[in-house]
């Protein structure tokens, strides 16, 4: 099986260190001093060896959730966006240079405002 065999089925290389085999295209395998560059060659791996592909743990999911929620969460009204925004601003538009956010692209109800001005 080549590695996109295995993929479609769901699959990882596992523990495949190697190919078992590379597939050649019948003018290569004739001329093999020849370097093939044909797309019909392939790596074949043993699909005894591959496991099932790894679905994400709840922790890392979590995880990957926080990385995606600093990138999407304006740094100064705190809303979360369901773009990222951009890193030199560290906030949304409507910070920055008061562009309207239009509602769609907002994942979560505005934070409470916080009042950071004494008096
Ligand atoms: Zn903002």
């Amino acid at each position: 099986m080549t590695r996109r065999q295995l993929r479609e089925m769901q699959l990882s290389p596992g523990d495949n260190e190697g190919p078992v085999a590379i597939l050649w295209c019948r003018l290569c395998a004739t001329r093999p001093q020849w370097p093939c560059r044909h797309p019909t060659r392939g790596f074949l791996l043993r699909v005894d060896l591959a496991k099932p592909k790894r679905t994400p743990t709840l922790a890392q999911e979590r995880a990957l959730d926080r990385a995606m929620a600093a990138r999407q969460t304006c740094g100064q009204c705190r809303r979360r966006f369901d773009i990222c925004l951009s890193k030199k601003l560290g906030c949304c538009l409507e910070c920055f240079d008061g562009t309207p956010v239009h509602p769609s692209s907002l994942m979560t109800l505005p934070a409470p405002a916080v009042h950071r001005l004494a008096a």
